[in-house]
């Protein structure tokens, strides 16, 4: 373990040398003057007074290499498009897209709200975004009118890039209601719209909020044969884009990311966790909507000068060999996917794993939500490839724990991530006291200021509310709190024990239980609501709620219960979106709570998850148990 404990501890003990030679990976259009700015932690300041631009570095660098590589391999099984871009094609595209958004008065520092499912032109906004310093703010095209709007309010975009419809699993969603929704519930109101249109729905009048602002991509892009749109050579900490993500309030963080000090951590990542070299195939199972794509679908790929697949589908259709179908047609050498997908794959033949040629995929990488161990094990002896799980947040950029394979190909330790990677200052530490916990000992994942170049910056226009979520965990002393449980062993491998708040994985997509019981919250017959995330053999977790309906006949029947449950489904998906809706809706007269009023989701989710309550002695009513214990079980 001697190579990577020296190369970490140099990392984290000299952090202005170690990103000196790391940062040489990227074009630096102006040298950076100072490494890193600590002056004002836990605000850092990587690579100082340098300029650089983000779709420079994934582009026109490697037009003299690269122009006839292919650069992004589009595949939709939703609509059957299959098509590849070359990096001179893929520069071309993402200049006339540059151009279009110029002409619609995009500009530096501004923001661009991209509301898009997994289609090409979703990446090629992200990058002109990133040509013409523009700041994007991506939304997951899962998210309904609610979501989106309080993005909108608090990114206040003067453009948003938006596709007409998005597909899941041969289901179109037509995404012009949500949008329209949105605009009008949405204090803020962005002057255009640039819509790229798909045509998969019947062709329909755009509403009031939609009509004034809408400017159409197809004829726009026409107009911009041989755009040429030079590069905004930005300082390394401008914001390159701002990301939404869930916590424990009902209102989403918007996590603020730089340009140079992202461009430096995902080109070091992808040679040092993900072992791609230039002219490797990456394929990526995510969405540009989350952080895993931002980082490993678009950019570090393209930085590496890579071959990146962008796939729209689910793993199971046309069926489930569709994955490992791509794996033999595109020479993939690298995937990279949810432990969820691995787990919808296994209920699948295993036949379908054997009929294609894998010879050229080299690892297999999971992240976003807890790795089981069987199946683990099942993919690995399956592929007989390595299968590498690593642990980040969209808050850190990139992985903080993982094998590192090129600095030392340490073994890996099943039910675990891995060590901490470079540049993380990781420990798990006491909750209460903040001091570091022995090995074996229970604590929260934890990480000392400054944070990696990649990390994010502050919460977008929240300065204090960076500090008071983040920083603020332990008394009189400066440290991320990652709100995860972990347990370090002896040789430094981080085992995860789920979140230390709120915040639940549903199918490694992150959701607040407070943003859900908010949705439920606005439905006329709901009084109060908890929402907990209870375990799923599937998903890793889902969703329940339990609700006190205002009339306590509306949930007396079994029928009007079945009534009010879906409807109140059906409120979650207008909302906030289908991913958040609960997996089931109880009813009861009243809600666990201690004698000062805190709900006690802990005693719910443990009932629902069949455990032991614990102890509950300051439990205000204790009839409240017994009415949950009940509506889960139907009695
Ligand atoms: P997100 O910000 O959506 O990427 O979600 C981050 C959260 O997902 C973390 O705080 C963890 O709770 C969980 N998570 C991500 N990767 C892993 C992993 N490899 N193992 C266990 N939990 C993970």
């Amino acid at each position: 373990m001697n190579r990577y404990r020296e190369f970490h501890r140099r990392s984290v003990e000299d952090p202005t040398s170690f990103w000196r030679e790391q940062a040489q990976r990227i074009h630096w259009e102006t040298p950076f003057t100072q490494v890193l700015d600590d002056s004002r932690l836990p605000f850092a300041r990587w690579f100082v007074g340098g300029r650089t631009n983000l779709c420079y570095n994934a582009l026109d660098r490697h037009l003299s290499e690269r122009a006839e590589q292919a650069a992004l391999i589009y595949v939709s099984t939703e609509t059957g498009i299959e098509r590849t871009y070359t990096y001179a094609q893929l520069h071309a595209e993402v200049n006339r897209m540059a151009a279009v958004m110029l002409s619609l008065g995009a500009k530096r520092g501004e923001r661009v709200l991209i509301y898009m499912p997994m289609m090409a032109e979703a990446l090629f906004a992200m990058l002109a975004c990133a040509r013409i310093g523009a700041i994007h703010s991506m939304v997951f095209g899962g998210f309904a009118a609610h979501s989106l709007a309080a993005r909108i309010d608090d990114a206040q975009p003067v453009l948003i890039v938006a596709a007409d419809a998005g597909s899941r699993a041969g289901k179109v969603i037509d995404y012009l209601p949500l949008l329209e929704e949105a605009l009008a519930l949405a204090l803020h109101k962005p002057p255009q719209v640039l819509l790229v249109e798909r045509h998969l729905t019947p062709p329909h009048a755009l509403g009031a909020q939609l009509q004034h602002r809408v400017a159409r991509y197809a004829a726009m892009r026409e107009q911009q044969a041989g755009a040429d749109v030079p590069c905004a050579w930005l300082e390394s900490n401008e914001v390159s884009y701002v990301l939404y993500t869930s916590g424990t309030t009902g209102k989403p963080k918007g996590v603020q990311r730089d340009v140079g000090g992202y461009a430096v951590a995902l080109a070091s990542s992808i040679d040092y966790i993900f072992d791609g070299k230039p002219g490797d195939t990456m394929f990526t199972a995510s969405d540009v909507g989350w952080v895993v794509g931002h980082s490993y679908i678009v950019y570090a790929p393209l930085l590496a000068g890579m071959t990146t697949v962008m796939y729209e589908g689910t793993p199971i259709r046309p069926d489930g060999g569709v994955w490992w179908r791509l794996v033999e047609q595109y020479k993939i050498n690298l995937m990279f996917t949810a432990p969820t997908a691995i787990r919808v794959l296994k209920k699948q033949d295993p036949a379908l794993l054997h009929q294609y040629d894998l010879s050229s995929l080299r690892t297999l990488f999971l992240a976003g939500e807890p790795l089981d161990e069987p199946t683990a094990r099942w993919i690995q002896d399956a592929l007989q490839k390595p299968v590498v799980d690593n642990y980040w947040q969209t808050e850190t950029g990139w992985p903080m724990l993982a094998i590192q394979k090129n600095v030392e190909a340490l073994p890996q330790k099943l039910g675990s991530p891995g060590v901490p990677v470079y540049g993380f200052n990781l420990s798990v530490r006491n909750e209460l006291t903040g001091e570091p916990c022995a090995a074996g000992e229970k604590g929260v994942i934890t990480l000392a200021a400054p944070l990696p170049p990649g990390a994010m910056q502050t919460v977008w226009r929240d300065d204090s509310r960076f500090i008071s979520t983040y920083w603020s965990g332990f008394p009189a002393k400066l440290l991320y709190s990652s709100f995860d449980w972990g347990i370090q062993d002896e040789n430094g491998y981080v085992t995860i024990l789920g979140r230390t708040d709120d915040v639940i994985n549903v199918a490694g997509h992150r959701l607040g239980t407070r943003e859900i019981e908010e949705s439920l919250s606005g439905h006329p017959a709901v009084a109060e609501v908890a929402v907990v995330g209870i375990h799923d053999a599937l998903k890793g977790q889902v969703a329940i709620a339990f609700v006190v309906p205002r009339e306590a006949q509306a949930a007396e029947q079994a029928e009007a219960r079945r009534g009010l449950e879906s409807e109140l489904m059906k409120t979650v998906d207008s909302t906030l979106g289908t991913i958040a809706r609960p997996a089931r809706v109880f009813f009861v007269g009243v809600l666990p709570k201690t004698r000062s009023g805190k709900l006690l989701r802990r005693a719910l989710q443990a009932l629902a998850e069949g455990r032991d309550p614990g102890d509950l002695t300051t439990l205000e009513d204790p009839l409240a148990l017994q009415q949950a214990r009940a509506a889960l079980t139907g009695a």
